[in-house]
């Protein structure tokens, strides 16, 4: 079995089906590899939380078009997955807490991002559903929530349409550079010949990056989750807390969606496992901060698995040793929200060589 394409694409989470779908809008040959299937590991796991603020503000830029695009996903896409703007409330539990909502405000202003600092008072007003322990809030009505087991499946079928080919179920074992291009194999046996390799391959991307000797620390993490019975819809915004140890959101039809703390995994086998005693701690910061939550059941528990970058932030831009190998991965926990953007940054990077968006901080040679 052997194909040439001008991009191979290892890893069919959002950031490589969205970059599969703007390649073929380039008119390039595109073909992703996915070692599962489309959007089956933290891409189609996540909590669903669609937020700009509280960012490293180097993300910011990436961020705010990302938002652009989660308006404008039923044109790209043919579904807008469940996206709602409702707004996202980081709460301060302690003064300071709200030091750093204060802080990062101001950094936000800098970027044009509206955020609105609530004193206890005014959040208990707005938001009335709150627990007393909170004591303020940053607000930023830009923010939301959206399906995420709807969205790299949507991106996927769009770029599939559009002519990307797709294999699922087909791990890349290995790749080579040489003078040709790249040669790209596969655990069914296929050989593929490519222009340009992007590693958008995960929690998975520095097994990659290390075929082509750029060595990197990833760190594996799994964010622990649960969610709840239906209950009466009471919680349109979407919460997180200050220092990002706790979140929580309900569906329309009614569940709370809850994180905070992290399970275990073995990456290896793709495997993950929540943890009861995380869930258990989590559950007391979910009823002291809504406390209507104390009558709800948990359903159901899981986690997934996540590539956490030194510094929090991810690898994306071109190898510093490798021509035409683009690195797209180790989103460190919030790269559902970039998902969108990050397809737009991977195309203009195969087919300029540069983005237009400040892509710098992200360089993989950081380290
Ligand atoms: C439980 C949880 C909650 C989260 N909550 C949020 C949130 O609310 N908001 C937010 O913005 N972010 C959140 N995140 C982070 C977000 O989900 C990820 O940053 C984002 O989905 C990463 O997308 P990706 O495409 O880079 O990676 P993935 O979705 O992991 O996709 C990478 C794919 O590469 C495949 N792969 C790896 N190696 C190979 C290989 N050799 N051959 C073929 N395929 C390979 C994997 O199977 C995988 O499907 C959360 C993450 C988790 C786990």
């Amino acid at each position: 079995m052997k194909l040439n394409i001008d991009v191979a694409i290892i890893g069919g989470g959002t950031a490589g089906v969205a970059g599969a779908l703007d390649l073929r809008k380039q008119g390039l040959t595109v073909a992703v590899f996915e070692r599962h299937k489309i959007g089956s590991q933290a891409s189609g796991v996540n909590y669903g939380g669609v937020r700009q603020q509280g960012r490293n503000t180097d993300e910011l830029p990436l961020s705010k078009r990302s938002r652009e695009l989660w308006e404008q996903l039923p044109n790209l896409i043919g579904s807008n997955c469940d996206f709602e703007s409702t707004g996202h409330l980081k709460l301060a539990r302690s003064e300071k807490e709200m030091e750093d909502l204060e802080q990062f405000s101001k950094l936000a202003a800098k970027h044009k991002l509206e955020i609105e600092l609530l004193d206890h008072r005014s959040l208990r007003d707005r938001f009335p559903v709150l627990g007393e322990s909170v004591i303020g809030a940053s607000y930023c009505p830009s923010d939301g929530k959206a399906n995420p087991r709807l969205v790299a499946p949507a991106f996927g079928r769009a770029a599939l349409k559009a002519g990307a080919l797709i294999f699922e179920e087909e791990g890349v074992t290995n790749a080579l550079h040489s003078s040709t291009g790249f040669l790209i194999e596969t655990e069914k046996g296929r050989k593929v010949y490519s222009r340009v390799l992007v590693n958008s391959s995960g929690a998975w991307g520095d097994t990659v990056a290390g075929w082509f000797d750029e060595h990197i620390v990833l760190e594996v993490k799994n964010p622990n989750m649960f969610v709840t019975a239906p209950m009466p819809y009471r919680l349109k915004v979407n919460i997180g807390v200050s220092g990002a140890d706790f979140y929580v959101r309900q569906t329309d039809r009614g569940n709370l969606i809850c994180g905070g703390g992290f399970g275990i995994s073995d990456r290896q086998a793709s495997l993950s496992r929540p943890k009861l005693d995380v869930a258990q701690e989590t559950s007391a910061r979910l009823i002291d901060i809504i406390p209507f939550a104390s009558e709800s059941m948990v359903i159901r528990t899981w986690t997934g698995i996540e590539g956490f970058m030194p510094d929090s932030i991810p690898v994306i831009g071109m190898s510093e040793k490798i021509p035409e190998l683009v690195h797209a991965f180790g989103f460190s926990g919030h790269g559902f929200q970039l998902g969108p953007v990050v397809g737009e940054i991977i195309s203009e990077l195969v087919t300029k060589g540069s983005c237009s968006l400040p892509i710098k901080p992200f360089n993989i040679n950081r380290f």
